[in-house]
């Protein structure tokens, strides 16, 4: 029902109202979950239920999928509750992530899309226009499925980054090799979307692959499996399998 509505509200109302009213619409949506069953760990609404979207468990009135609720959890709860004063880069980061993050005023916060205007930064991950150990704390979610030349992605974050500092990373992955695409051929969309799972990511990478990238851009790796942590998770439309890759410099 959601993805219908969703599909009916970007046909007949024009973007930039939707991007105006964004928070409106949503709220307009999640009077149809409100309920005590379950509760976002990032918004903190009270649902009767997440929406079951193709992408996972999402959050009505913030847009969180189990991936954001999980980070927000452990960044709020594990670094950002020390109170010191980071510099914190964030690329393609989730809306409502963002705007928790920024109100957090002891932090220096940069968000970063290569692609959205809507970003206090429009940096290239393979070419980032930022002083070597810019930052102390890094977060790269979903992105890099999208770069060709992901390995020189993360020589840029290693770059970037404080000694002592930490990359925060997830990708989606599949269970047998990594696929991508040859660096000097670009495939259809519906080639990508059949091999990758969606029509502009360039790679799906097998966990041991994406351990082996980090490595090799110098980074010590730590792959934390943080919802097992958090007590009553179930009820909190958290995915078991939203590990955070913690890298350190
Ligand atoms: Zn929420």
């Amino acid at each position: 029902m959601y993805q219908t509505l969703k599909s009916i509200v970007f046909w007949i109302v024009p973007r930039q109202i939707i991007l105006r009213f964004e928070q409106q619409f949503r709220s307009l949506v999640t009077l149809f979950y409100k309920g005590k069953q379950t509760r976002c760990l990032l918004c903190e609404v009270h649902l009767r239920k997440f929406i079951d979207h193709k992408t996972g468990k999402l959050c009505p009135n913030c847009g969180s999928l189990s991936r954001s609720r999980i980070l927000w959890h452990f960044l709020n709860q594990q670094i950002f509750s020390k109170k010191e004063p980071l510099r914190v880069l964030h690329f393609s980061a989730q809306k409502y992530l963002a705007k928790k993050i920024r109100a957090l005023k002891h932090l220096q916060y940069t968000t970063t899309d290569y692609e959205s205007d809507v970003c206090d930064q429009q940096y290239d991950i393979t070419q980032i226009a930022c002083a070597d150990q810019s930052f102390d704390l890094i977060i790269c979610y979903h992105v890099l499925e999208h770069i060709k030349e992901d390995q020189k992605a993360l020589q840029e974050l290693y770059r970037i980054l404080k000694p002592g500092g930490m990359l925060l990373l997830q990708v989606p992955f599949h269970n047998q090799k990594t696929i991508e695409e040859p660096f000097n051929e670009v495939f259809s969309e519906a080639k990508r979307t059949q091999l990758f799972g969606q029509k502009d990511h360039v790679r799906i990478y097998s966990k041991a692959d994406f351990k082996q990238r980090i490595k090799a851009a110098g980074f010590q790796l730590e792959v934390l499996n943080y919802v097992s942590k958090i007590e009553g998770f179930r009820n909190f439309g958290l995915e078991p399998s939203d590990h955070i890759f913690i890298a350190t410099k």
